[in-house]
């Protein structure tokens, strides 16, 4: 896991529970989840995308599981790949089994669509006792019990959250515990409210997700506005931002959510300026350029690319690396002081020799 600052804002206790290595709730670091596009029973192709996924920074990775070749290819994947893997189960108990002893960290599975199988809610629960493997009640508003349709005349927080209570109440009525829960809606106040509605019900740690969220511009928007304001309130322990994208996306955009609200450590952040009528360079592209150059730095540095001389000196001031443009030329600094001043045409290759100096420096790269 990457380094995990202290959150700036009280996070709400929850009960802590492990996916393979990587403990969720009771305080541990927000966790950032992906979950694969391959066919499952593609091992190659399955490993070799948890692997880009690692490389992004995924914490956690879930591959469906729903035929037989997929169920048996699970012990293969969950011994190579090196994040927790979450096996995504809908109706087959037998794939639960197998997905518990494949050694997948966890299985997503909702007992009350098991219960319609001979009730094997038990014997799951003993299986992944005896595995030290937990579990996920998903609900998610398109595939929410007709029951609660009936009731509250849709896909509406409360329903969500009471079929998700419903749920949890049959894993704990055979003293099960290890499990987290997501309550997803493509709406984010819908999904909002039924978080909420959890978070003061109980102690479940929360796996957050706005379902269906769309492309990546919309999904990210929506992810990132619900998500700041239930982490805000201290409710999420697990994040998957779900885009209709290639996964790595979502791990990118995930990370930045954590990032933005503190509760993860900052990497690179590139602080530009919009530019407007006062600008002396090109602005857009001198911060596209400067962030294609710098992006595969990994340590904490703040770079800031502004457009003048008006506002631009404080802000690059403030930062570790930064530049204020004008007449042509660029003002270099290193926090806080000019350290040199180079024509335009040089800023982009200036401020990435002196980014990876300063890497160099901090040891961390
Ligand atoms: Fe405009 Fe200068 Fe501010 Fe950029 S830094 S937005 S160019 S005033």
């Amino acid at each position: 896991m990457p380094k995990v600052k202290e959150a700036p804002f009280p996070r709400r206790k929850t009960r802590r529970i492990n996916v393979g290595s990587v403990p969720v709730g009771g305080g541990s670091p927000i966790s950032v989840q992906s979950m694969t596009t391959t066919k499952t029973y593609d091992i190659g192709a399955t490993l070799q995308q948890i692997a880009e996924l690692t490389a992004a920074g995924c914490d956690i990775v879930r591959v469906a599981c729903p035929t037989d070749k997929d169920a048996e290819a699970l012990s293969i994947i969950a011994k190579q790949s090196t994040i927790p893997v979450i096996a995504d189960i809908h109706f087959q108990p037998r794939y639960v089994f197998a997905a518990i002893e494949a050694g997948c960290g966890a299985v997503r599975v909702n007992p009350g669509n098991i219960r319609r199988f001979d009730d094997q809610v038990a014997e799951i629960t003993r299986a992944a006792s005896d595995h030290g493997t937990s579990l996920r009640i998903g609900v998610n508003a398109g595939s929410l019990d007709k029951r609660m349709y009936a009731k509250y005349g849709g896909a509406t927080a409360e329903a969500l959250a009471e079929s998700a209570m419903w749920e949890a109440s049959l894993f704990e009525e055979h003293g099960f515990h290890d499990f987290k829960i997501s309550v997803k809606h493509h709406d984010p106040v819908t999904m909002i409210r039924a978080y909420e509605i959890l978070a003061d019900a109980g102690d479940w740690p929360l796996h957050l997700g706005v379902t269906e969220a769309g492309p990546a511009f919309q999904g990210t928007i929506k992810s990132a506005t619900a998500f700041g304001a239930l982490l805000r309130e201290g409710i999420g322990d697990t994040i998957r931002v779900s885009l209709s994208a290639p996964p790595v996306e979502e791990v990118k955009v995930g990370i930045q959510i954590l990032q933005s609200m503190g509760l993860r450590e900052r990497t690179l952040e590139i602080v530009s300026c919009p530019s407007c009528g006062r600008a002396q360079v090109d602005v857009y592209t001198l911060a596209e350029e400067v962030t294609e150059g710098l992006k595969d730095l990994t340590v904490p540095l703040r770079v800031a690319v502004m457009g003048c001389v008006v506002n631009g000196p404080g802000e690059a001031r403030e930062a570790d690396l930064g530049v204020a443009s004008g007449n042509g030329k660029g003002q270099i600094f290193i926090r806080g002081d000019v350290v040199e001043t180079v024509p335009e045409d040089q800023i982009v290759e200036c401020l990435i020799r002196h980014a990876n100096a300063l890497a160099e420096e901090m040891g961390l790269e």
